[in-house]
Order: C-alpha cells, then sequence, then structure tokens
C-alpha cells in the first residue's frame, strides 16, 4: 500500500457531487482485497483505491443538482446503480445489472483519497447532530438493517449472531432496536465479545474455549429462532443449522475466503431451515441515519481505532491482523 499523487476528480455530469473526504471506514471487504487481492471472482489489479464507508463536505456540484449544496455534511452510499435494468426497475438496484461499486475492483476506484465525485442519488445530507462518523458507520449498519428486515423480522424472537465484527454489530444494533427477546453472540475474540455483553448480548460464547451448539441448547431448550451468520466461517453455519428450531431462518452475512459452502442435508431439511443470503443492503443508509439522529441505535462502541490519512497502512494492517481488540478503525482526513 503506498500514497499516490493523482489528478484531482471533475465535475463532469450535471448530477455530479465532488465531494472532500472527512473520514472513513475500514471495511473487512477492503481487507480481503488487501490481504487476499480478490473476493471471489472480483480481482484487483494495481494501482487501485479501495474504500467506501466515507462522509465528507460537498465543494461542488453540476447544475442539476438538488439534493445537496456545497458545504454540506453528508454521508455516501457506495453504490451507484444504473436505475434502469430489470433489477434497478424491480427496486433491487444492489443487485444492478451494471452497478458501479465504490472500491470494487472493475467497478470504480474506492474513496480512500481526498476528493471523489459520487451520484447526487448517492449523497445523504448529516443533520442534526449527525457527525462524519455517523455518515460512515451509515453504511455497515445499513447493511445490519437490512439483513433484520429481510429475516422478515426479529421481534419478540431467540436470535443468534454468530461473529462479531461491525458487521455482526451492526445486526446487533438493529435487532435489538426491533425488539429481539433475547440475542446470543459468538465470536472468537474475547474483546468482541465483551463489547456484545456491553450492548446487552443475553449471552456470549467463544468457540474456542465452549461447544457453541451445547451451550445455546442448553440455555434456549428449544433452540434459536434466526441466526445470522455474519464471519463467512463454515463452522458458524454449521452450528447455525444445530441450533436453530424447526422452522428456523439462517441469515447468511458473512463474506467467506472460500468458494463453496456446505450443509448438513438431514437437519436442514427435516428441520425445514430457510436460509436467506444478504448482499449489501438497498434502501436502508436513509433508516440507519435516521435511527442514529433519533438515538434508537447508538454506535459509541463500534470505533475503536483512529489513524490520519497517511498512517492508511497501519491501521489496514491492525485491521487485517484483528490486533488490539479491533472493532472499526476509522481514518481521518
Ligand atoms: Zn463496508
Ligand atoms: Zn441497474
Amino acid at each position: 500500500m503506498e500514497m499516490k499523487e493523482v489528478p484531482e476528480p471533475v465535475v463532469v455530469k450535471p448530477t455530479d457531487v465532488k465531494i472532500r473526504m472527512s473520514v472513513i471506514g475500514i471495511c473487512g471487504s477492503d481487507i480481503h482485497y488487501y490481504t487476499k487481492g480478490q473476493i471471489g471472482s472480483q480481482v484487483v489489479e494495481y494501482p487501485f483505491s479501495v474504500g467506501h464507508e466515507g462522509a465528507g463536505i460537498v465543494v461542488e456540484t453540476g447544475e442539476s443538482v438538488k439534493k445537496v449544496k456545497p458545504g454540506d455534511l453528508i454521508a455516501i452510499e457506495p453504490a451507484m446503480p444504473c436505475w434502469e435494468c430489470d433489477q434497478c426497475l424491480a427496486g433491487r438496484h444492489h443487485t444492478c445489472r451494471k452497478l458501479r461499486f465504490l472500491g470494487c475492483p472493475g467497478q470504480a476506484e474506492g474513496c480512500l483519497m481526498e476528493y471523489i465525485v459520487m451520484p447526487e442519488e448517492s449523497c445523504f445530507p448529516l443533520t442534526g447532530k449527525l457527525t462524519p462518523d455517523h455518515g460512515s458507520i451509515s453504511e455497515p449498519l445499513a447493511i445490519g438493517i437490512y439483513a433484520v428486515k429481510k429475516s422478515g423480522g426479529v421481534k419478540d424472537l431467540k436470535i443468534g449472531i454468530f461473529g462479531y465484527g461491525p458487521i455482526g454489530m451492526s445486526v446487533m444494533l438493529a435487532a435489538k432496536a426491533e425488539g429481539a427477546e433475547s440475542l446470543y453472540v459468538t465470536d472468537k475474540i474475547d474483546q468482541r465479545l465483551s463489547v456484545a455483553s456491553k450492548e446487552g448480548a443475553s449471552g456470549i460464547i467463544n468457540p474456542l474455549t465452549e461447544d457453541v451448539v451445547e451451550r445455546i441448547k442448553h440455555i434456549t431448550h428449544l433452540g434459536l429462532d434466526t441466526v445470522f451468520e455474519c464471519c463467512g466461517q463454515q463452522e458458524a453455519f454449521d452450528q447455525a443449522i444445530e441450533v436453530l428450531k424447526p422452522g428456523g431462518r439462517l441469515i447468511v452475512v458473512g463474506i467467506p475466503e472460500f468458494d463453496l459452502w456446505s450443509m448438513n442435508v438431514e437437519n436442514t431439511r427435516r428441520k425445514e431451515i430457510s436460509i436467506q443470503f444478504i448482499r449489501r443492503q438497498v434502501d436502508c443508509v436513509d433508516t440507519a441515519l435516521e435511527m442514529m439522529k433519533e438515538r434508537r441505535i447508538s454506535v459509541g462502541n463500534m470505533v475503536t481505532h483512529r489513524f490520519p490519512f497517511n498512517k492508511t497502512k497501519e491501521a489496514f494492517d491492525l485491521v487485517a491482523d484483528y490486533r488490539d481488540g479491533v472493532m472499526k478503525a476509522m481514518i481521518d482526513f
């Protein structure tokens, strides 16, 4: 990773918004590109800039832009759909056929740079007491909110969250706000589990020292209604199938580093488990900002580390090595 001087991007289209970045959060997917150079078939060609969880200040707008004006503090939604394909027309613009996503190889450079230009639709003004950190966190939080919504709701249900990085935490915050009855969290890092405790987890389990399946069955007797897999690990997927009630739902949010999931045919079939995969989120950035603004969700425990822009490599190395109890590391410009 290195710093590079590149030409400043310019406003070309009437809907373009030029933004001076204030902060970006480092995401697990940025780390996949950094350490492995790819996620599945999306392979990085160097040089390439990553980053998609950002907030900044509008410095210039194209002639037709109405949503924001220079000086506005904004959250950036990293997805740039075409708004014309079958997916976009069906309201599924997160799976747009011609999607461009910040920091996604072959689609768009990331926002880990001082200035970027984005379409107006991707700009969400930060109003009230919302800070640039809230803006940046709205991206992972929106994924948690979307996963909970896509699960069919969690009110009064017994929920498992397997993997408690920033996405697991986002699911937790959303599930809590939506009235889940109890929340059982697993992670291999004890510091993360203590954050989950602080957030009100009913039970925390470290799979390195305890049997997740036995412990959850022991506490809940009948099992869990819904499990959110948030770490992309086969063992978490298998544990989820084991601890789910008949008719339970497995929501797969984690991004694995392998190519094929496997599943126990007998258990998934006999229990009639529903499995729902999650692809990022759609239309939940507004909700995320709204919920933080109304204090229905507090993300105070999410950011654990901060680095200046010129120390970006240190930040990435820290997150890649899961060092020092890191949840979310932020880069300040
Ligand atoms: Zn992200
Ligand atoms: Zn489209």
